[in-house]
């Protein structure tokens, strides 16, 4: 704790993992050995750096860059980069842990980081952004490569931000690498699927949970909360799967329309526009309605899938969704449920799909990225999107065997974390200390 101090979510993400490594080191011991533990939970490489940049009006703002290269051990570091006044060296450290046992849960060749910055991209303007992309990259640039580190998008970071920054990485390096960066734009070396992946491979992974016990999502009542890319992505695919999606939101506040979200309405909003969600109510009248502040959880729904942020999903918020019949929860965003909310989860008997898991479909499709950038190549959607489902049902199945082998059948949170670290453990041994 001391060595970690002032880092409350990298604590929670640790303790979550460590606790489920009891069963593991008791049938494999070896993997205590040589401090791998220990190793497992520092990051490789950290980065802090100073990012200046000028608004419209020439006044000078300084902002702090971060990239945690947390684990090499299964190829080169690959994770997102968040644009969010929250950010701070404990979150990146967090979620770079985390997303080191997601990719290994991929079961493709790409090792775990994060970064990020405490900008807020909200109300900034077109050039702002690009000036701010420029400058974050024109220090980063050094740390980053196709065979070294690989970042992408998370929040504040969607397709817009990934094309200013690739365009300064290749201007600074004089080189045409499209690998270094994923989430690209389709004109200049993107995937087909990658901005719907990590959506719809939450909505795979749920499906497929929800099949263990004889059941599906048509018909079923939907609570998504955001309305970034994960949760617009979320919606889209429970739609096609005949589920009827409440509400949504943003972190002023969500909207529930009776019908059944117009996701059409959602995308002019956000993606288009970029506005706030309480447009929607406006827009669409009858119907629908926004509630400033609140709880999204208060709506009642068969499934939740929180797709905003860290922590947004409480204990109070747990106990509402059992008591309103929730059946299953899936983790869209990381970290999203609160370690007491897990636990009324599971108690409960409700199915729950642990982030690091579920929402892996964006990771993995940034790997199919990389190969396609690789092979100078470009497959269609369909094919892209097939390889995504299949890739979910894996994730799925190893999960769920990985809980049963353990003697803990259903509980995907020992089964993913379990899972995944073996997978770095195995590496990690046989490449010695390092
Ligand atoms: P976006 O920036 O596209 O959307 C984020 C959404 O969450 C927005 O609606 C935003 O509202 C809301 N939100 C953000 N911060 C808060 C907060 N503090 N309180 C309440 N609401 C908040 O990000 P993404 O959709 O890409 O990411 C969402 C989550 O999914 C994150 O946890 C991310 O790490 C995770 N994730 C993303 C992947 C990807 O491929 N993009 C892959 C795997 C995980 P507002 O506009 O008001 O800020």
């Amino acid at each position: 704790l001391r060595r970690n101090a002032g880092e409350p979510e990298f604590h929670q993400a640790v303790h979550e993992v460590l606790e489920s490594l009891g069963r593991v080191i008791a049938k494999r011991p070896e993997y205590a050995e040589q401090a791998l533990i220990e190793r497992i939970c520092e990051p490789e490489r950290q980065i802090i750096f100073r990012v200046p940049w000028a608004d419209d009006k020439g006044r000078a703002h300084i902002n702090r860059g971060f990239r945690v290269q947390f684990n090499s051990a299964l190829g080169p570091y690959k994770g997102g980069i968040r644009f969010h006044p929250s950010v701070n060296v404990g979150i990146i450290k967090f979620l770079g842990f985390e997303q080191t046992f997601k990719n290994a849960l991929t079961g493709m060749p790409i090792g775990g980081a994060k970064g990020g910055s405490d900008f807020d991209p909200k109300g900034r303007s077109d050039a702002e952004i690009m000036r701010f992309c420029q400058s974050f990259i024109t220090e980063l640039y050094r740390h980053l490569g196709e065979y070294t580190d690989v970042p992408a998008g998370d929040i504040g970071v969607g397709g817009r931000e990934i094309g200013y920054m690739f365009g300064q990485y290749k201007r600074l390096t004089n080189r045409y690498e499209a690998g270094v960066l994923t989430g690209k734009g389709l004109s200049y070396g993107g995937s087909r699927a990658r901005k719907e992946a990590t959506g719809y491979g939450n909505t795979y992974f749920v499906q497929s949970m929800l099949a263990t016990r004889g059941l599906t999502f048509e018909g079923r009542k939907v609570v998504v909360s955001g309305s970034g890319n994960v949760a617009i992505y979320t919606m889209e695919k429970v739609q096609s799967f005949g589920g009827k999606v409440m509400a949504c939101s943003d972190s002023n506040g969500y909207v529930v329309d009776e019908n059944g979200i117009d996701l059409d309405l959602v995308k002019e909003i956000k993606e288009v526009r970029r506005e706030r969600i309480s447009e929607y109510a406006r827009l669409k009248g009858t119907g629908a309605h926004y509630i400033a502040g609140g709880s999204i959880w208060d709506v009642s729904c068969d499934v939740a899938m929180p797709s905003a942020t860290q922590n947004e999903l409480t204990g109070k918020d747990a106990r509402t969704l059992v008591k309103n019949g929730v059946i299953a929860v899936g983790e869209g965003a990381n970290m999203p449920t609160t370690p007491d909310a897990v636990k009324i989860f599971q108690e409960a008997g409700v199915l729950f799909a642990p982030g690091k898991a579920a929402n892996a479909g964006g990771v993995a499709t940034s790997a199919l990225e990389m190969q396609q950038n690789a092979s100078r190549d470009s497959w269609t959607f369909d094919q892209t999107e097939a390889r995504l489902a299949v890739i979910m049902r894996g994730i799925h199945d190893a999960c769920y065997e990985t809980a049963e082998e353990y003697g803990a059948p259903g509980d995907y949170v020992l089964g993913a974390n379990i899972a995944g670290f073996v997978r770095v453990a195995e590496a990690m041994r046989a490449l010695g200390l390092i």
